[in-house]
């Protein structure tokens, strides 16, 4: 079976290969900071979700210093000067914080010739009128993408997870932001506690018929972590985590169940491998990578 993967549509849009560099927006997230909870999300590393970003400091020092970080995945063909990147702000909760401030930060990265789209992670409960004017406003300079960490439509796993807010206010955001023009992508984690295939189908066919129709899916593999609350659930009692047989199968359904036209960002994910638990074998990227590719090709 084919599906767009994030490189093949960006070489499309871009005529070229495109990398994206992890940023910092300085910004924590509500579900730490008490104004939602202490605790965070419960698979959550103290990294935020977002442990190979650059620490914070000027923008344009992150950016000399994550663009020399991905240079090396660029084929020498290219030439330094036509190297394009996508400056990403993906730890934490890139909309919680002074408007303003972030505004100032995100145009100074966009103003960037070889920065071609900004990518901003977030919560949909951190997207309020004055954000959205802000997104709008970006988006009208370079394009602007939207990811949402939603991992889950059931709600009594994200009770489970922490996550802290309802599907409804989801929806209620992903109507806001289509209806702006920005590009949304949505995070799912497959393996959380307490959801079986039927569980996580159940999140994919949502998705599948959100109108209007979603960008971008990033599909991640649970890992659980070191230092977070579910590393300790999980260390205290052991839940079924997937093998990588029933990961691949799983994906491949998955795939299969979105429409042709999704943008597939990930198939997996990409966790500190020195902080993981479970399951094991997520460790062996290439190893991942190769079952994955050969399963979906073969479907
Ligand atoms: S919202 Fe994001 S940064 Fe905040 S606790 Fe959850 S996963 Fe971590």
């Amino acid at each position: 079976m084919e599906y767009i993967s994030l490189s093949q549509a960006l070489k499309k849009q871009f005529g070229t290969k495109v990398y994206k560099i992890s940023l910092t927006s300085g910004c924590t997230c509500p579900n730490r900071d008490g104004k939602i909870s202490y605790g965070g999300c419960t698979f959550c590393s103290e990294g935020g979700s977002g442990d190979f970003a650059a620490p914070f400091s000027p923008i344009e020092e992150q950016i000399k210093v994550a663009k020399e970080k991905v240079n090396g995945k660029f084929s020498s063909k290219i030439a330094e000067e036509d190297r394009k990147y996508i400056a990403y702000f993906q730890s934490y909760t890139n909309t919680y914080g002074d408007v303003e401030r972030l505004e100032e930060v995100y145009k100074k990265a966009i103003s960037y010739d070889e920065i071609v789209a900004l990518s901003i992670g977030t919560r949909p409960d951190c997207i309020d009128e004055k954000v959205l004017k802000m997104l709008d406003r970006l988006n009208k300079i370079k394009p602007v993408w939207v990811e949402l960490g939603l991992q889950t439509i059931h709600d009594e796993t994200a009770k489970k997870i922490n996550r802290g807010y309802k599907l409804e206010t989801f929806e209620e955001t992903y109507r806001k932001l289509k209806s702006i023009g920005v590009t949304v992508i949505v995070h799912v984690i497959l393996g959380l506690p307490g959801e079986n295939e039927e569980k996580i189908l159940q999140t994919i066919d949502y998705l599948a018929n959100l109108r209007p129709t979603l960008d971008g899916v990033k599909l991640q593999l649970l890992h659980v972590l070191k230092g977070t609350k579910m590393g300790e659930e999980y260390l205290k009692e052991p839940f079924k985590v997937f093998t990588l047989e029933e990961y691949t199968e799983l994906v491949v359904k998955c795939l299969k169940h979105l429409p042709k036209e999704t943008i597939i960002h990930r198939i997996t994910g990409d966790g500190p491998k020195k902080l993981l638990i479970a399951p094991l074998w997520s460790g062996n990227k290439k190893v991942v990578l190769n079952a994955l590719n050969k399963a979906i090709r073969e479907a």
